[in-house]
């Protein structure tokens, strides 16, 4: 085979019908507004902690929805609750609220 001086990257499809989305329909139980994020990112352009730490809501949703529930366990200890991220949802979605029950749900 040929070298070109560069290799192709794995691919990052997500097969949506394998994900393991139990914790997420757990969530959506007692958040059903979990499923109206439209992933605008307003919520982490605004973060107090996404600076330094990657916190992301929006991030925190998708990887829920993917079944990287470890994932968003790193990144929901660098969340301060200040609920900045809430204010600015174009969607009204609870966001800190969501968070929290996501901490209970575990
Ligand atoms: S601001 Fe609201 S709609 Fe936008 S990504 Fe965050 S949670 Fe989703
Ligand atoms: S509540 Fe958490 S996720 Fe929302 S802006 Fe504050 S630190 Fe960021």
């Amino acid at each position: 085979m040929n070298k070109f001086g560069f290799s192709l990257s794995p691919s990052s499809a997500i097969n949506l019908d394998q994900v393991d989305r139990t914790f997420f329909n757990k969530l959506t139980e007692v958040e059903p507004d979990a499923l109206r994020c439209m992933a605008c990112g307003s919520c982490s352009a605004t973060c107090t902690a996404a600076g330094y730490t990657g916190m992301s809501v929006r991030k925190v949703l998708l990887n829920l929805q993917r079944g990287r529930n470890e994932e968003v366990r790193k990144m929901l200890s660098a969340c301060m609750l200040c609920g900045k991220c809430t204010m600015v949802c174009p969607r009204g979605i609870n966001t800190r609220s969501i968070i929290l029950n996501i901490s209970k749900l575990w």
